[in-house]
């Protein structure tokens, strides 16, 4: 027998959960069919939604022994959802994906054909298309790639996905990051393992809006560039040195005109200039240093990726002593 559980985070999905829980039973029958040894548990993470998500997966979960769920005590974002539902999973391969279909199921079987026999320790997407995204989006994420596979070592292959049907090595050396600010993108990369790419053009949403803003995906970007990389860090060093030159250079100048002309270069304005632009790249060079500060300060206080509130084990025993 080989278990497979399939990881999926939930933040407000009323409207597409059912549809999902629909898709996903169909392809379960249809693997279990192919391949007589799988069984399967879903593992759904209630990221402290506000809409009936909770209600739905409760209901779910009584009527089907397949389903269980941790429930979050408020909202830990993707990340933390992702690293619950892995630590969480009992099975030989874990299949994490989004609710919102998305991350279509179908792909499922073909995943499972290229990590069955150890081939392969990971199958995962890789969109080759960004339609029914906006324009400015697409732009941002590609200069994001770039940036990134410049100054990171990890490789951070564009349009890859956090679709991924893994293998339990994989998903326990994953485990065994347990960094505070989880950029899985860089996570999935870092552990290495041999993965396999399967290209496929964007899906929309049938239901329900993406919960990222354009802000929230910045911000998300500058932690991946932050967890890492440390080149910006150089940047500091490289202004400091630059800004030094450029000083030395002035100091000849002005040695020279005050020889040639009498003592006048050293002009109000001048001097106003090169403060500024000193003052200027201290802020600069100390707000990159304040900002690895900050997620080291996050980082050494060992705190918890997320917090249970509910699973399913506790809501059908309360169930029990309600009867
Ligand atoms: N999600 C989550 N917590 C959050 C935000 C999103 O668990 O704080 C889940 C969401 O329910 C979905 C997946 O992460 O299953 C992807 O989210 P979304 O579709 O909003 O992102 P996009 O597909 O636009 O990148
Ligand atoms: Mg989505």
């Amino acid at each position: 027998m080989k278990l497979i559980s399939i990881v999926v985070p939930c933040y407000n999905e009323q409207e597409v959960l059912p549809m999902f829980y629909e898709e996903i039973q169909k392809i379960m029958k249809q693997m279990q069919e192919e391949h007589a040894e799988l069984i399967f548990e879903l593992v759904f993470i209630d990221d402290g939604s506000r809409d009936k998500t909770l209600e739905i997966l409760r209901e779910m979960s009584l009527k089907d022994k397949r389903v269980r769920y941790i429930s979050f005590s408020r909202n830990f974002g993707k990340e933390a959802g992702m690293y619950a539902g892995l630590e969480n999973a009992k099975g030989d391969f874990v299949v994490v994906m989004d609710a919102d279909l998305q991350h279509p199921p179908a792909f499922l079987p073909k995943m499972y054909n290229y990590v069955k026999d150890g081939e392969f320790d990971c199958a995962t997407t890789r969109r080759v298309s960004r339609q029914g995204e906006s324009k400015i989006r697409s732009a941002f994420a590609r200069l994001f790639y770039k940036i990134m596979n410049k100054i990171s070592q990890t490789e951070i292959v564009d349009g890859a996905q956090d679709f991924r049907f893994m293998s339990r090595q994989m998903v326990d050396a994953i485990l065994n990051m347990q960094e505070y600010n989880r950029f899985s993108k860089g996570i999935f990369s870092w552990v290495g393992f041999k993965t396999q790419y399967i290209e496929y053009e964007n899906v929309e949403r049938p239901a329900g809006t993406s919960s990222w803003s354009f802000w929230g995906l910045f911000r998300y970007s500058l932690e991946g560039i932050m967890a890492f990389s440390t080149a910006p860090l150089m940047i500091a060093s490289i202004l400091g040195i630059v800004s030094c030159v450029v000083a030395v250079i002035l100091f000849i100048v002005w040695l020279i005109k005050g020889f040639c002309d009498g003592w006048i270069f050293a002009t109000t304005t001048g001097i106003m200039c090169a403060l500024f632009f000193i003052g200027g790249l201290q802020l600069f060079c100390t707000g990159i240093l304040g900002q690895y500060l900050s997620k080291s300060y996050l980082e050494v206080k060992h705190r918890p990726i997320y917090l249970m509130r509910e699973n399913e084990e506790i809501y059908r025993s309360r169930q029990e002593n309600k009867n």
